[in-house]
């Protein structure tokens, strides 16, 4: 990848897990409590990684897409953001058929993406464990983070800043 190269990542998975709110927590450090559910919307955001410049476009989708906006989200993407809640076991269960609609759409380019746990302030409500989560990522051979977008914990910036390395190292 060329200097100050510019890398489109896309946000996916179940409505209400917290793409949004994970997209504008890296994106200003804040926490927005509502947000319209049914918005997609596309950011720009430059950070410096590793020494270099890079430029991203992020595309936070609804979750709500049918197959064939959805189709066209991921042939827009160069890497891919898929998130679950980990107080929504569904969210969880929804990830690896996300993945494959991923490797389907990318054929035969090997997908580039990187797995986020998000709610990790609601230890209580809790149904998926950190170690599924690891063990998942391990088996789709990506990165893992467990996050908040509420409280900020767990490093919001990480999981797109690892992007963004995987991509310029491809
Ligand atoms: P999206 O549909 O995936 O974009 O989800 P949103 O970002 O709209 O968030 C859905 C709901 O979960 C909202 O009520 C948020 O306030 C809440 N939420 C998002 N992230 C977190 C988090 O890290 N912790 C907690 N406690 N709530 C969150
Ligand atoms: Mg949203």
């Amino acid at each position: 990848m060329a200097k100050s190269a510019e890398v489109k990542l896309a946000v996916f998975g179940r409505a209400g897990v917290g793409k949004s709110a994970l997209v504008v927590r890296f994106l200003t450090k804040r926490f927005i409590w509502e947000y319209d559910p049914t918005l997609e919307s596309t950011y720009r955001h430059q950070a410096s990684i590793d020494d270099e410049v890079v430029s991203m476009e992020i595309l936070d989708t609804a979750g709500q897409e049918d197959m064939l906006q959805r189709e066209g989200h991921v042939r827009w993407g160069d890497g891919f953001v898929i998130v679950y809640d980990i107080t929504d076991r569904g969210s969880f269960e929804d990830v690896v058929p996300l993945k494959n609609l991923l490797e389907e759409a990318k054929k035969p380019k090997n997908v580039t993406l990187v797995l986020v746990g998000n709610k990790a302030d609601l230890e209580h409500a809790r149904q998926v464990s950190t170690e599924e989560g690891e063990r998942l990522a391990a088996e789709l051979s990506c990165a893992f983070y467990e996050c908040s977008a509420c409280t900020g914990e767990g490093c919001v910036s990480e999981p797109f800043h690892e992007l963004c390395r995987e991509l310029r190292r491809r």
